[in-house]
């Protein structure tokens, strides 16, 4: 069997830089398929090592561990249910199936790149290509929180929005939340439907399932999560008691409104 080109860059490459595949040599002798195929093996071994012990990715994990614990302290995550995402260069971290918010370790977050394929780690959330989606439409986020908290989810239930223009801080943030229709956990519709209904909005109600909310930073992301959960339960409690309630007016709307606009 004839090594080809690339093998043969990757077998130079690995004698003159790469200790680990030097030992390899020796171990191995010069038979060619055994080499090359040992060669790939190594190098994949470098590779993830790189990855793992760059300061970035290790940084970044320590955030997503204190997001996620962030969440579920403040009572916005239940069982398994959400995964948490952070974009790293060219690079993307995001909490492994079956996690725990409650209880992320760095062995929770696996590594990928912007195709989805695993560089690190375990087998990634199921809805890693939603997260995916939304960082290929919007060059401005680099962290990405779906979660299921209560008040949200009993909006995205009912497939409406919570009551517009009640407090200066929501309408800034939320002027512009949608309710995104039903589509199958962990499909590519509910992917691409997702991002598409996002737009540039900080937050997404998603139908019958919960929310989504984006944000430069995990600390930026978490924090929209808790005030998007905030205004959902205070929009309710307002629907569903006798109170009367004023709305801000449009001058009031149009000041919050272009002060988000010029924020961004
Ligand atoms: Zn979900």
């Amino acid at each position: 069997m004839e090594i080809n080109t690339g093998v043969k860059i990757k077998m130079i490459y690995a004698l003159n830089i790469n200790p680990i595949v030097k030992r390899s040599y020796v171990k191995h002798g010069t038979s060619k398929i055994s080499f090359s195929q040992q060669i790939n093996k190594d190098l994949f071994v470098k590779e993830k090592d790189e990855i793992s012990e760059n300061p970035q990715i290790v940084e970044g994990k320590k955030d997503l561990i204190k997001q996620s614990k962030y969440l579920s302290d403040k009572n916005l995550t239940a069982g398994s249910g959400g995964n948490i995402s952070m974009r790293v260069g060219d690079k993307f971290l995001i909490s492994k199936a079956g996690s725990l918010f409650s209880d992320l370790t760095e062995k929770d977050i696996s590594v990928l790149d912007s195709n989805g394929k695993l560089l690190d780690g375990e087998k990634p959330s199921s809805e890693t290509p939603m997260h995916l989606a939304v960082y290929k439409n919007r060059p401005d986020v680099n962290s990405v929180i779906h979660f299921h908290p209560v008040y949200a989810t009993v909006y995205a239930v009912a497939n409406k929005t919570m009551l517009p223009n009640i407090l200066p801080h929501t309408t800034k943030h939320f002027y512009d939340l949608k309710v995104a229709p039903y589509e199958n956990a962990g499909s590519d519709e509910l992917a691409q439907k997702t991002a598409s209904q996002l737009g540039q909005s900080e937050a997404l109600l998603l139908g019958n399932h919960g929310a989504l909310v984006v944000g430069k930073t995990p600390q930026i992301a978490a924090k929209t999560a808790d005030s998007l959960e905030n205004y959902a339960k205070i929009s309710y409690l307002l629907e569903n008691s006798c109170f009367k309630y004023k709305q801000l007016n449009k001058d009031n709307v149009d000041y919050m409104v272009n002060s988000a606009k010029s924020n961004k």
